[in-house]
């Protein structure tokens, strides 16, 4: 159901005459008068001046997934209270006092859900919560949807309505700052998209960390954006503040957000994203891709080059080493001839000096004889 079928849908539905005056709603923009069905079914966006009042987790639930799609996860996370924190009222009351009122463990939703079809995990703060705060259930809550995100491969949307980190859990709720930061982080590794949504109000420790680190970062019309309050800035720096400086239609002026988008197209807005992100995802393969083959063809023409080279060098050395064989033969041959001579001559020489001897001892033989006759 689209939210123009509520509105009509309701619309019948409105008017029954034992309703009391509190069904009016005075728009603080434009002071009119309405009745507070008329305003519920357009998300309590005022018809007359378009100013975006606040709206609850659920009511932004219902506003950005499907009907019935959505599914929570972690809800039964509870703040604890480490420091045993008190101020006027102590930490572990007030808990359970926004507990009552909300029906709420924290001052979020997480869960997954589908826009127009398309998977996401969606976190929405409830500002009626100690005013959307972020303590360690709402930190380790938006963690946890980082982590589906990354499992599953599916983007993350979180709709920020949030004063800032939660004072009674002091050091526990600034560490959250760092602890959703890292996440974000490891998100874009895994290179998946993140749309921030920034609602009225997100301010403090919220726009100091997760809030302002969307890969797209919308706003609503109107809405409060900024880190420390007016008064406290100008109290700091003492000079006068340009007039809506923490406004959204300011911010996106001087390049802080990307979009103001109105409630009525925030969901097709974030589908429309979506959409982008996948063909850009396509495009990013497709190049990918493209890259991984150029690089296969040179690999294997450089492969069929070295090839050549070796075997020109394979064949050149044959060629030297038959040289060589050749060399050596005659080398061989020649030492041969060598040794053949050397040989003879010596033998030659023994043989001669055989037959001197010979001749000798005849001539002495000779020599007796004739001594004896
Ligand atoms: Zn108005």
């Amino acid at each position: 159901m689209n939210f123009f079928d509520i509105f009509s849908k309701n619309r019948k539905q409105q008017s029954k005459p034992s309703e009391a005056p509190e069904h009016w709603i005075k728009c603080q923009e434009c002071q009119s008068l309405m009745y507070f069905k008329e305003i519920e079914n357009q998300f309590k966006v005022c018809p007359k001046c378009g100013f975006h009042m606040r709206i609850g987790a659920r009511e932004r639930v219902d506003l950005i997934s499907d009907e019935g799609s959505f599914l929570e996860f972690d809800e039964t996370l509870s703040p604890t209270d480490p420091l045993k924190f008190v101020d006027k009222k102590s930490y572990k009351k007030r808990i359970s006092e926004a507990q009552k009122s909300t029906g709420r463990n924290s001052s979020l939703i997480s869960g997954e859900c589908t826009v127009n079809g398309k998977p996401i995990n969606l976190v929405c703060f409830d500002f009626s919560f100690m005013g959307g705060s972020l303590g360690s259930v709402e930190g380790e809550r938006i963690v946890r949807a980082v982590n589906r995100c990354i499992e599953k491969k599916q983007p993350l949307v979180i709709v920020s309505a949030s004063g800032g980190a939660r004072m009674q859990e002091s050091t526990y709720s600034l560490l959250q700052m760092s602890k959703t930061s890292a996440a974000i982080k490891r998100l874009s590794e895994h290179k998946i998209p993140y749309i921030s949504v920034l609602t009225d109000p997100t301010m403090g420790g919220v726009s100091a960390s997760f809030a302002w680190l969307g890969d797209i970062i919308i706003a609503e019309p109107g809405a409060l954006v900024g880190f420390a309050g007016e008064r406290v800035i100008k109290q700091t720096i003492g000079t006068d503040l340009p007039e809506g400086f923490q406004k959204s239609e300011f911010l996106l002026e001087h390049g802080l957000i990307d979009m103001i988008v109105k409630r009525g197209q925030l969901k097709k807005t974030i589908f429309d994203l979506l959409t982008y992100f996948e063909s850009e995802k396509e495009e990013e393969i497709e190049a990918l891709e493209e890259v991984t083959q150029e690089l296969e063809e040179d690999i294997v023409d450089d492969v069929t080059e070295e090839e050549e080279v070796v075997q020109n060098e394979v064949e050149e050395n044959k060629e030297e080493i038959k040289e060589e064989v050749r060399d050596i033969k005659e080398e061989i041959e020649e030492i041969k001839e060598e040794i053949k001579e050397e040989i003879k001559k010596e033998v030659r020489e023994e043989v001669k000096e055989e037959i001197e001897e010979e001749k000798k001892k005849n001539k002495k033989k000779g020599f007796e004889l004739k001594l004896k006759k």
